[in-house]
This record gives structure tokens, sequence and C-alpha cells, in this order.
């Protein structure tokens, strides 16, 4: 072992702990950052597990025992848009209590030495904004469980006070300003993806040298196209998750371990 170099000593402790990487991945990631100037990285629920935020769509995650409220019955029915905010509360609390990890550190550390074009997640808990990241390098998918707004107008109302709200009336408040409807800014089952944010994401798509993937399944349509229509603009694909995606075939290196560590070693002998 005293004549491993660091690279390749870190490859085998990874090993040795169970996942499927090897010195070759590490290194072969460590080069596929190391070629890319503007990255785009695409992450989903897997690596906010790594932080004790559980993952909702997986097998025996929170939609496989609660029902999901659709938003018609969140704009027309006031029960459901209590149980809304209720879950909301609840969600709200855990993505604040969670600490972002090595994998969120790593993609701030990209940026901090300009390689990163941007981050597209599928994640509403703000940690990779908590990691370091501005708001203008994230493009929120399923948009922010931190942040709530009036669906006509747009105008911001915290959840703490909507909270409040509650807690004095037993109703969900509307807005101040116009008297709409004040939702979560989450994208429910049944409400239609955010054009906006789409489109930022497609420019990125279009302006990127390479796209890392990390802890998504890909299985959710439109979030997984992006990657996809990246491959086929030609940029090249690395893909980290615990399990398998339809996407492995196009992908130049595929990682089926945990996130925050093998970016972690990655990182080590970045430039
Ligand atoms: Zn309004």
């Amino acid at each position: 072992m005293e004549k491993e170099n660091p690279i390749c000593f870190v490859g085998l402790t990874i090993g040795w702990k169970g996942g499927k990487t090897t010195k070759v991945a590490v290194d072969d990631l460590d080069d596929f950052l190391n070629r890319s100037e503007r990255l785009l990285v695409f992450t989903g629920a897997g690596i906010s597990t790594e932080s004790g935020i559980a993952d909702f769509r997986s097998p025996g995650g929170i939609w496989s025992r609660i029902k999901p409220i659709q938003f018609q019955d969140f704009l027309n029915d006031p029960e459901a848009r209590l149980e809304d905010w209720r879950r909301r509360f609840y969600f709200k609390a855990q993505y604040e209590a969670a600490q972002p990890n090595a994998g969120h550190k790593a993609i701030a550390s990209l940026a901090k030495k300009d390689r990163l074009l941007g981050v597209v997640t599928q994640n509403i808990d703000g940690l990779h904004q908590r990691a370091g990241l501005g708001d203008e390098a994230v493009v929120e998918l399923h948009g922010s469980g931190l942040r709530a707004s009036c669906l006509s107008c747009s105008t911001p109302m915290a959840l703490n006070a909507i909270r409040d709200a509650i807690e004095e009336t037993e109703e969900a408040p509307s807005c101040a300003r116009c008297g709409g409807v004040v939702k979560a800014d989450v994208i429910s089952f049944g409400q239609p993806m955010p054009q906006q944010k789409m489109q930022r994401a497609l420019q990125w798509v279009e302006q990127c040298d390479a796209v890392l993937v990390l802890g998504s399944s890909l299985v959710v349509e439109p979030a997984a196209s992006i990657p996809r229509i990246a491959v086929q603009q030609g940029a090249p694909l690395a893909i980290i998750n615990r399990e398998p995606t339809p996407l492995d075939g196009l992908a130049k290196l595929v990682i089926n371990d945990e996130i925050g560590p093998s970016l972690d070693l990655a990182m080590f002998h970045l430039g």
C-alpha cells in the first residue's frame, strides 16, 4: 500500500467500502471533470439522501405511503389545501435541519474554480445554494420547498407567515395584494412545468461542454430529457447513481456508488 499514489489509495478505499467504484472510475471521473470548463450538473434525490432527506418517489418512499395532493385539488378543495400546507411545513423543517454534504460542496467548489456552467436540479431542498451556489447558478426544475408565492401575481409570502395565519384562522391565507391563491413554489402533481425554467435549462444544455448526472434515476420527464439532449448535442455524459439508469448506455462513465465520497476523491486531484 505504501507504494500506491494517493488517487490509487483512495480508489481502493472506496472499493473496500463495498461500492462498485474502482481506482479506474475515480481516475476517469477526475479526468472527466478536468476536461470540462463549462460543466452542466444535473441532480436528483440521490444527492440529498446523502444529507438524510427522504426520496419521495423511490419504492417505500413517501408517495408510496401517502397520496400526493393533485394541483386541481389544491385549487378547489380547502381541506386539501390545508393538508398540503401541513406537509410543506413538515418538509421545510426537514430541509432546514439537513446539511449540504460532500457532493453539494464539491459542486460549489467547481463553481469557485470557474468550471461550472450551472446546476439543474429536481430537488426542492435548497441544499445547493446552502453549499455556496448563487441562485443564478441553480435551476430548480420542480421548484423550492422553502418559498411560497401567489399563483396569480407571484407576490412572495413567507412559509412562517402562512403557518401563523393558518394557526390563527384555520384557513389557508390568500394573497394580500390580489386575493389570489398562495401556494408553495413546488410543482405539484398535475401542475404544468414552468416554461421559463425549462428554457433556461435548455440554454445551458446548448452551452455546456459536458454533463454530470448525480443521484437521478433519469425516469421523470421532462427533467430527464435535459442530459439526453445534451448528449445528442455532443456533450460527454458521466453518471453517479446508486442504481443503473436508462441513459447509462449513452454515458462515457457510470459510477454506481455514493456521490459525496466519489466526487470528493475526484476533486482531490482537480487543478
Ligand atoms: Zn397575488
